[in-house]
């Protein structure tokens, strides 16, 4: 029998529409990349979206049509996300951080026919401009004032400029909620780098989660300040949480060292936010060291890499500010579990309250896990034994963009598809995950991944180095910073300096390893490929120069 509801597709216009009538006086405020602080409201947010979709019809885009943005955290970032998506087009996030040289790989394969882009990150249209022939137009994210004269780009247009041409006249279509509506590329471990192609109803009902109260707990009281950029995963959702809940908006730009932060925080009296744990060390490292206090900053979400029970409690104990460990990836939206205290645990003393805490934490309705041993077998949830972390649900990928790399699912005995994580985790009887190790080898440096193999392939390049391997090791600041591992050719004389140097303008500069280290040998399995655990093994005392610094 067919139900007698109204059949509403969930468009994530819808989310801003519903910001726009029943949250319209509330601010959007955002530190600009021309340094000063605009600020407005959803009402308007929504108006410029609108005229912009129309203006981006005008020059020819389509339904599925890929526009790109390489942008920080701001409102004109906001407008591209609901113009794009709003329209039926798909907003390309792609992050600023890497190699050009990548960067114009990932333009090229996803067929990006426009790149809306910050003034800071002009030199990367510059140097990838005439190698992206699919780009008809490059977008200028400020008014014509700021273009500089000499930018040498072809099909150069002014973000205001463009805006201006479009209609506040545009009404959002409605169209099926499977549409896509973004895309974002993982950073390539084990080669290219592949896309996950989000759908309006993936995206909406991942918002819905994002805001109950054992997840993120969003709400029309919080003033969130996502620290997390829209290029990583789309600030983990909250562009669409946000306007869902009525929250007020603070975007912070490209300024994101602690000062520029902490102020933020007090004038515009956030009470929210999240990002990854390195962030999180300047921000603190400034507030103590000035002997500050948060007035109004009560939460925040930490994931992305493991966050250290040291921050933890330091938010706690000096600060007053509850930590929400999270856990998720590009391929989930990114959330999977986040770590909240069920009414069984209210009764435990603080200590172990504390260390649950620490946890990666518990899914949301809609994730469901497993972990599994190396033959596929479910493991017991016994919070010891781990296993590979598997995942499914209606914001996990089911395939890459173009198939790129084949169906990445595994099936259960009734044919269900789960996405395997590249994770490994133990869980507990009440469903808390902990990541004990990651199967890959993926250096996470700030939050960011670095490949080891692309490492190794340009080590390998050099004349004098017969073997390289690359490994993450411990760092204090940015997590892990990786180390290079040399076996030279015999007779061949080759330093440390000369192999960094080896690196230079072949790869984004923070690549690039903090020290090198020769060895005879490298250990290798049988079938000839490098024995990481065995090489981290070797290197588990060693301390890198950086470290001390
Ligand atoms: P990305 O797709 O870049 O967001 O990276 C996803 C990966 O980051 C996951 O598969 C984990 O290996 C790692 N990760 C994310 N959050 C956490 C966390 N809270 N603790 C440990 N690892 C994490």
């Amino acid at each position: 029998m067919q139900a007698l509801m109204m059949d509403q597709p969930l468009l994530i216009s819808s989310v801003l529409q519903h910001a726009a009538r029943h949250h319209a006086g509330v601010e959007i405020v955002s530190r600009r990349v021309e340094g000063d602080i605009h600020r407005y409201t959803y009402a308007q947010c929504e108006a410029r979206a609108r005229q912009l979709a129309s203006a981006l019809q005008m020059h020819g885009m389509q339904s599925g049509d890929r526009i790109a943005t390489l942008a920080w955290n701001g409102y004109r970032h906001m407008e591209i996300y609901y113009a794009v998506g709003g329209s039926g087009s798909v907003i390309h996030t792609i992050n600023p951080r890497l190699h050009p040289d990548q960067i114009a790989w990932i333009v090229n394969h996803a067929e990006d026919r426009m790149m809306a882009f910050d003034a800071t990150f002009l030199p990367i249209v510059q140097a990838i401009a005439k190698r992206c022939p699919t780009v008809s137009k490059w977008i200028f994210m400020a008014a014509a004032d700021r273009i500089p004269a000499d930018h040498g780009i072809e099909n150069l247009v002014s973000y205001e400029d463009l805006l201006a041409q479009g209609s506040q006249a545009f009404t959002w279509p409605t169209f099926d909620e499977t549409t896509a509506v973004g895309l974002c590329y993982t950073s390539g471990t084990t080669g290219n780098p592949k896309g996950a192609l989000y759908s309006h109803r993936s995206s909406v009902l991942h918002a819905y989660a994002a805001a109950l109260p054992d997840a993120m707990a969003a709400s029309a009281r919080d003033c969130i300040l996502p620290v997390v950029p829209m290029f990583h995963v789309n600030a983990w959702g909250l562009p669409y949480t946000c306007p869902l809940v009525g929250a007020k908006l603070v975007m912070p730009g490209p300024a994101l060292d602690g000062k520029s932060l902490y102020d933020l925080f007090e004038a515009e009296a956030v009470t929210y936010s999240a990002g990854v744990p390195t962030v999180w060390l300047g921000l603190l490292q400034y507030v103590q060291q000035n002997n500050l206090k948060f007035s109004t900053f009560r939460r925040t979400v930490i994931g992305g890499s493991a966050c250290p029970p040291a921050m933890i409690k330091t938010f706690n104990d000096q600060f007053d500010v509850d930590v929400i460990h999270a856990w998720g990836m590009t391929e989930m939206s990114p959330l999977g579990t986040l770590c909240r205290l069920q009414n069984k645990h209210l009764a435990l003393p603080h200590e172990a309250q504390r260390k649950l805490l620490e946890k990666q934490g518990h899914v949301v309705y809609g994730v469901d896990m497993k972990i599994v041993d190396d033959d596929g077998k479910e493991i017991a949830w016994d919070g010891k034994t781990y296993g590979n972390l598997l995942v499914r649900g209606p914001w996990v990928v089911k395939s890459y963009f173009r198939a790129d790399g084949g169906d990445p699912l595994v099936y259960d005995e009734q044919g269900r598809g789960w996405f395997p994580t590249g994770d490994v985790a133990t869980i507990d009887e009440d469903g808390y995950m902990q990541i004990t190790d990651r199967s890959k080898d993926v250096i996470k440096s700030g939050g960011e991944w670095i490949s080891s193999i692309d490492l190794e392939n340009l080590a390998m390049a050099h004349p004098a180095v017969a073997n390289a391997a690359v490994i993450g090791v411990a760092h204090p600041k940015w997590d892990e910073r990786p180390l290079l591992v040399v076996v030279k050719k015999p007779g061949q004389e080759v330093g440390r300096e000369q192999i960094l140097s080896f690196y230079e303008g072949k790869i984004a500069k923070w690549w690039t390893p903090d020290d090198v280290q020769f060895v005879e040998a490298i250990p290798l399995g049988a079938t000839g490929k490098i024995l990481k655990t065995k090489l981290r093994e070797a290197f588990k005392d060693y301390r890198l120069p950086s470290a001390d610094v």
